[in-house]
Formats: C-alpha cells, sequence, structure tokens
C-alpha cells in the first residue's frame, strides 16, 4: 500500500498560516499594512489583555467593495499583485493575499467594513476557518475597516500556550514594531491602547498625523529626544550594473541624469555619538527599505560598530530608511516579509560605514576630549 498521501487540505491551510502569522507581531504587522495600504490617515490598535484576548485595528481607508465580500480573506486573493512581474514595481506592503485567510485559520476572525458611498451603514464579515464567507450582517459603522482577532492560537494548544507564558515580552515587540510604523507614516494619525481585564484601558502611545517623521519620532518617543538626534542623508551612486559605486555623502553627491535608478539614499535620524546622549536600548532602532519596516541585521551591526568606536558606552538611537531601486532588493524571501534581500549588501555596507564615519566627524567637534 502507498504510504505516501496528500495532506488534507484543511490541515495545508493550517501549517502554511501558522508560517505567515508566527506570533502577535505580525499580526498587528499584517493588520497595519492593510490600512496602509487602503490609504488610510488614521489608525486605531486596540490590544486587549495584552493581545492575548484581542487585538482590532480600525481604520478610515477605502473600506470593502461589496463584491469582495466573498474573496476577501480567500488564500492568494489580493488586489495589489496579479502576476510575478509586478512584484518588482510594487509600491504596497501586501502582496500575496495570505494575511486574512491565515487569521481565518488561526483565530475567532472577523471584520466590520463601511464605504463612504453607503452613508452610516457597515457590514459585518464573518468567515470560516478556510477564509470562505460564512455571512454578512447590517450594523452601524463610520467609513474604514476593523478586523478583529480574537483568542489568537486558540486552536494550536503549544503555540497558544507558549504566546501566554511570553506575553509580556511579546507585548513589548510589538510596541516597538508599531513605533516604526508610526514613525515612518506621515500623516498618519496613530493611537495604540491596551485594556487589561478588570484594569483601565491605557494609551501605550500616539502620533498627531504629523507632515514630517521628526514630529511622529518626538510624539513616539517624547521631544526630548529630538534634542540627541542629527539627520542621517547619505548618498551613494550605482554604477550601470547595478553594483555600488563609489562612497559619497550629501556634499559631494552629483545629481545624474536618471537619478531614479541609480541612487542610494538613506535618510533618517541617527544619535549624535555623545556621550550621555545615547541610549541603552536596541529597541529604539528602527529600519525601512523604501519605507518598509523589515529587519536588516548586517546594516544594523554596521551602525552600531562605527556608532561604538565614537561612544562605547551607548547605543544609538537610529531611524533609517534606505531608498532603493525595486530591482536592487527582494521582499519575497520570509513568509513574514520581515526578511529583506539586499543585492549587493557588502558594498553597501562598506559605503555606509564611511559615510557615517565622515558624518560623526563632521559632528564630533563639540565634544570635549576628556570625555572620548
Ligand atoms: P494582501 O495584503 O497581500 O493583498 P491580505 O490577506 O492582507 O493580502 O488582504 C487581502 C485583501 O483584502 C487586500 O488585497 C485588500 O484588497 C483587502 N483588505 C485587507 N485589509 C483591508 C483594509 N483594512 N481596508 C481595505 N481593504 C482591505
Ligand atoms: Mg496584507
Amino acid at each position: 500500500m502507498a504510504t505516501i498521501k496528500p495532506i488534507e487540505g484543511r490541515s495545508v491551510h493550517q501549517i502554511q498560516s501558522g508560517q505567515v502569522i508566527v506570533d502577535l507581531c505580525s499580526v498587528a504587522k499584517e493588520l497595519v499594512e492593510n490600512s496602509v495600504d487602503a490609504g488610510s490617515t488614521s489608525i486605531e490598535v486596540r490590544f486587549k489583555n495584552n493581545g492575548l484576548d484581542l487585538i482590532e485595528v480600525q481604520d478610515n481607508g477605502s473600506g470593502i467593495a461589496p463584491d469582495d465580500f466573498e474573496t476577501i480573506a480567500l488564500k492568494h486573493y489580493t488586489s495589489k499583485l496579479s502576476t510575478y512581474d509586478d512584484l518588482t514595481s510594487l509600491q504596497t506592503f501586501g502582496f500575496r493575499g495570505e494575511a486574512l485567510s491565515s487569521l481565518c485559520a488561526l483565530s475567532k476572525f472577523y471584520i466590520v467594513t463601511a464605504r463612504a458611498a453607503d452613508g452610516p451603514k457597515g457590514t459585518k464579515l464573518d468567515f470560516e476557518t478556510s477564509g470562505k464567507l460564512k455571512g454578512t450582517s447590517v450594523v452601524a459603522s463610520k467609513q474604514g475597516t476593523t478586523v478583529v482577532v480574537e483568542s489568537l492560537f486558540y486552536n494550536l494548544p503549544v503555540r497558544r500556550k507558549e504566546l501566554e507564558k511570553s506575553i509580556k515580552r511579546e507585548y513589548g515587540k510589538v510596541l516597538a514594531l508599531l513605533h516604526a510604523y508610526a514613525c515612518i507614516s506621515t500623516g498618519v494619525k496613530f493611537s495604540v491602547s491596551n485594556q487589561m481585564p478588570k484594569g483601565k484601558k491605557t494609551i501605550a502611545f500616539s502620533t498627531n498625523s504629523n507632515p514630517n517623521t521628526k514630529e511622529n519620532i518626538a510624539n513616539v518617543y517624547g521631544a526630548k529626544t529630538l534634542l540627541m538626534l542629527i539627520p542621517l542623508n547619505l548618498k551613494f551612486e550605482m554604477d550601470a550594473n547595478n553594483r555600488l559605486g563609489s562612497t559619497g555623502n550629501a556634499r559631494n553627491w552629483s545629481t545624474q541624469e536618471d537619478p531614479g535608478s541609480r541612487e542610494v539614499k538613506i535618510l533618517g535620524h541617527i544619535s549624535r555619538p555623545v556621550i550621555g546622549e545615547g541610549r541603552q536600548t536596541p529597541d529604539r532602532q528602527m529600519f525601512f527599505v523604501n519605507s518598509r519596516p523589515c529587519a536588516l541585521p548586517q546594516v544594523a551591526k554596521a551602525f552600531n560598530e562605527v556608532y561604538r568606536s565614537y561612544n562605547i558606552t551607548q547605543s544609538p538611537f537610529i531611524f533609517a530608511d534606505i531608498k532603493l531601486d525595486t530591482n536592487a532588493y527582494d521582499v519575497n524571501v520570509s513568509p513574514d516579509k520581515r526578511t529583506i534581500l539586499l543585492h549587493d549588501q557588502t558594498t553597501l555596507l562598506e559605503s555606509l560605514k564611511s559615510a557615517l564615519v565622515e558624518l560623526f566627524e563632521a559632528h564630533d567637534q563639540s565634544v570635549p576630549q576628556a570625555q572620548l
């Protein structure tokens, strides 16, 4: 008798969903990204019991059209990508149509949505664990979409236990991630709150629809943080083969005829390398590629190494957005899209390090020698 058999469909869905939604951070990340992709200017993230009981993201974006109700949570249904080639010109966070379908498989999940055209009425959408639409009902709702995730991993006992055990740490991690989204999203008002059982609701942090990242950082980390920051404005050139060429900073950067595809910029803010002004908190380090928050361990290492050669006792605050041609990296590396493959990373790191040394040298003048 043959021993090799296909895995039953529902189990395949559960197995794959568990790779897209691995923890609390993946839930918040996927939902906030969907809200940003929907053109929202206000995003509210609500946790109950640090996220163990509920994670809810409410936005004032486009809402969902009735024609899309049936397919919205089906696997690989997306409004953002239709062919593989579209990946290189991607302007949205999402592209695989996996988040909502995965959440159906791993939580008690529903959506409330309303479009401006439909007046004050909205629709509540309920789903099967497969992502199939189970039913709809009319509810009162403002324009936008609220996605509700209750009892995450309720049907995966081992993961649920793990989540319960580590929930305080997980909640800390999710706040750090949401800080990054709130800081990079200009023109979007963010509010994040947590309600403990029997406790009162506390606002974790909020931003006011600011026109620039500096004001977002002031809202999230306090206005004092700005006093220790200097602007990051590093630029490198790429040669015709898309390899990074000689390094340079803003001063010796010459404009190209076709700057869109040839330049790499690293924009943002970093602590001055002055002893006493850095912070001992590496979770205040945020990295982005074309405004997409992502984990860039090698880039982080390069920043920290150079900073430590000026200030050995502390870690810097870093907010660094790498602006690259969309052909020069790949976001489709891991199911949670946090890992990004940068082509020619070694050259980028070398250029980054020498540009940082130049930047710090220029800002190091006022530091008394005794402190170094
Ligand atoms: P993806 O983001 O990769 O397309 P998702 O499963 O996250 O996949 O979402 C599926 C689709 O549902 C999206 O393509 C989008 O059209 C719609 N959608 C999800 N969240 C929202 C939202 N907050 N507002 C409007 N539409 C949404
Ligand atoms: Mg998405």
